[in-house]
């Protein structure tokens, strides 16, 4: 449904260029669930927006590559073709459901308008329609609540109402950029299974962007690691936890808080990600590999294939997998 290919995107900095998005190739079939891991700055929101087409202006700038979504190259829509896209065969969840809603109308009104503006209903019929989507989204007494603002609701809630938003139109995919990253963790898992749920139920396809690998373990079907504005590693869910294959996915996994070592110090990959107007030749991650030598930093590791259909950017992905 989805094939995203050789991407680049570039931003205009004070500091000069920042290549946000270096050559990212992946892509999402119906009904399957993408999770796009990362620190902040290593390219997955700049990504998603490219594929939703929210970017494409300055500062940033698509620089190459395709997007092909059912078969047609989102690049070379004009503007109009691809607000309707956008509208009816995508969305987007974001982190912050406070800014993305309106805090002086209801939100029966605001879930509604998906429906006047795309589907020409009354008001009164787009009424009963939030209310149908803010049942399906498990908002307890959604009849009594259709009325009421954004802030009447807790975090939780006001970010199903951000999951109903996106779902009002059936759309084939949805793409939710860290959905869960303000609330708290009872309330994060919660969500994380109620958007798992109805993206079975409706058989869509979800990219879900997250710097945390705690939350996709239940939820993902495969897994792209980006670094650097690049997918360093790409595997089935299952397979990158029991054993992944790029260092950098090792670092990550090592820093998923544990219940059983609580009060002990976490394991953090040490420095900082590189910033993007200076990435580091050969691979970009050297400077704070445990496993970085001489060629690390002078020969960029293409995307090795990795047994069972995996793929890591490290010269020395036996090591990783194996040590
Ligand atoms: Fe580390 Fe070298 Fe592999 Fe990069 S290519 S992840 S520096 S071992
Ligand atoms: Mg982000």
């Amino acid at each position: 449904m989805l094939d995203v290919r050789d991407l680049h995107v570039e931003f205009r900095t004070r500091d000069g260029i920042a290549k946000a998005v270096n050559g990212v190739t992946c892509s999402v079939a119906e009904g399957e669930t993408l999770a796009v891991l990362g620190e902040s700055g290593s390219g997955k929101s700049v990504t998603a927006q490219a594929v939703m087409g929210i970017l494409d202006m300055p500062p940033g700038k698509i620089t190459g590559g395709e997007i092909l979504f059912q078969g047609r190259d989102l690049l070379q829509l004009g503007e109009d073709e691809r607000r309707k896209v956008r509208g009816r065969e995508m969305a987007m969840i974001f982190q912050d459901a406070l800014s993305s809603l309106n805090p002086v109308i209801s939100v029966g009104e605001q879930l509604g308008e998906m429906f006047v503006v795309h589907r020409g209903m009354s008001r009164k019929d787009a009424r009963s329609k939030a209310v149908e989507l803010m049942d399906r989204v498990r908002i307890p007494a959604a009849r009594e609540r259709v009325g009421q603002y954004p802030h009447q609701f807790s975090g939780g809630m006001r970010q199903r109402i951000m999951i109903a938003m996106a779902l009002a139109l059936e759309p084939s995919l949805i793409i939710a950029d860290e959905p869960t990253t303000a609330l708290d963790v009872t309330v994060q898992a919660q969500v994380m299974d109620l958007l798992a749920e109805l993206q079975r139920e409706l058989d869509m396809g979800l990219i879900l962007i997250t710097h945390d690998l705690g939350v996709v373990a239940d939820v993902a079907d495969k897994i792209a690691v980006m670094y650097a504005g690049r997918i360093v590693e790409t595997a089935p869910v299952r397979d990158i936890y029991k054993a992944p294959a790029h260092p950098y996915t090792k670092g990550l996994l090592e820093s998923i808080p544990r219940l059983d070592q609580k009060g002990q110090e976490l394991y953090a990959i040490k420095g900082l990600p590189p910033n993007l107007t200076r990435i580091p030749p050969g691979c970009a991650f050297h400077p704070r590999c445990p496993l970085a030598r001489d060629v690390c930093r002078t020969d960029e590791p293409p995307l090795y294939d990795v047994p069972d259909g995996r793929g890591s950017a490290c010269h020395f992905w036996q090591e990783a997998l194996h040590g």
